[in-house]
């Protein structure tokens, strides 16, 4: 059976670069604990900076400090919002925090978790799952600070958002912008600075790093942010996530992330000829069919289309190693249905029918081609 693997925004191939130097640093001279402070550990130790150093480079963050290793950005999104609303209910600060509904559920089901957690709170309160919000800007008399979440890329979707007119239309000075970044990392430009984002988490494996891996970022300068930790240990991540360090997978995500960021350029242009050869063709033959969003605000490689009954068929039929989610993969996964769509107005048909297809720097024109021949004659 033929695949035909359209799926990058659920999870992209590691580069080949990636799965050889992560074998190299799982070797016997070169897997040491990067804490131990033998010649070895320390051989380690810098190859973790340099990794640091390799992820601050690609979110255009100003200090390797700001970068904390975790597992995913599951992981790194919550430790970064759950850390940070501990520390603001510790501190008697009073906040909003504020999701919107199409944020990714490692965001919004961690948000609705914090609203039920902290309902007594005195200080605490939240405003999540709509889509446009009724009380933000607060006005400059209210004292309380505020973190909003919005992601930069909408992951089913392909939605690319503009956080700075976000801010701008939502935030006073002084208020915190928390993004999830997992989709907008190797396929746009990020810059956590020139966007005035102050928290972001993203995963290793969407950018052709290792599974397992992921990066919390949160500013160490004006304003200098602290979480208290979810978890306690040796000391690891400046004690914001101790445990002895995931040394290969951290230096294979370092790596994918110099060579996301020196691709970019090309691998955008790859990717927006694939979706835009994908999408002309599909519409000369199948003019029924529906693309969900505006082109020149979608991801370059992301096409969410609404597709009819008897072409689903026909795909099932002549291609069944086709590798798209419905939906989300992970409402998918679940059998649940996208709350995306549904909240873009969709009716359940139309999400039912919908397929995400996501392009990425492994596939190319002639595969598509071939696809849409078979797919949709
Ligand atoms: N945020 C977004 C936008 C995503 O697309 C995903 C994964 O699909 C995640 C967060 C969670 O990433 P992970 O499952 O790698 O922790």
């Amino acid at each position: 059976m033929k695949h035909y693997y359209f799926d990058h925004n659920a999870s992209t191939p590691p580069f080949p670069e990636v799965l050889d130097i992560m074998q190299k640093w799982s070797s016997p001279d070169k897997w040491a604990n990067p804490s131990a402070k033998h010649h070895q550990g320390k051989l380690a130790a810098q190859a973790v900076t340099h990794a640091r150093q390799q992820v601050a480079n690609l979110i255009g963050a100003r200090d390797e400090e700001e970068i904390i290793f975790c597992s995913g950005a599951t992981e790194a999104l919550n430790l970064g919002l759950q850390g940070l609303t501990r520390l603001l209910e510790v501190s008697s600060t009073p906040t909003l925090i504020a999701g919107f509904v199409d944020e990714h559920p490692a965001v919004g089901s961690c948000l609705e978790a914090l609203k039920k957690y902290y309902q007594q709170s005195s200080f605490l309160s939240f405003e999540t799952g709509f889509a446009t919000p009724k009380t933000l800007p607060l006005s400059q008399s209210d004292d309380r600070l505020v973190v909003l979440c919005r992601m930069m890329a909408q992951n089913e979707t392909g939605r690319i958002f503009n956080l700075r007119e976000c801010r701008h239309q939502l935030l006073r000075d002084g208020d915190w912008l928390f993004s999830d970044l997992s989709q907008a990392v190797s396929k746009m430009p990020v810059s956590v600075v020139s966007e005035n984002i102050q928290m972001a988490g993203f995963s290793g494996h969407k950018i052709g790093g290792p599974s397992g891996t992921g990066v919390l970022y949160f500013t160490r300068k004006s304003p200098r942010l602290n979480i208290l930790p979810l978890v306690f240990g040796g000391g690891q991540e400046q004690s914001f996530r101790p445990g002895s360090l995931n040394l290969a997978g951290i230096v294979g995500l370092g790596l994918a992330a110099e060579m996301s960021l020196k691709n970019l350029e090309q691998y955008c242009l790859h990717l927006s000829g694939l979706k835009a050869v994908f999408e002309a063709q599909m519409l000369q033959r199948i003019p029924e069919a529906r693309i969900i969003g505006d082109e020149n605000l979608r991801l370059p490689n992301t096409s969410m289309v609404i597709l009819p009954d008897k072409v689903i068929e026909n795909i099932r039929d002549k291609t069944p190693g086709l590798c798209v989610t419905q939906g989300s993969a992970c409402a998918s996964a679940q059998g649940k249905s996208s709350h995306v769509l549904a909240a873009l107005g969709l009716s359940p048909i139309e999400v039912k029918n919908a397929y995400r297809f996501s392009f990425g720097r492994t596939n190319t024109i002639e595969e598509v081609l071939e696809f849409v021949d078979l797919a949709f004659s």
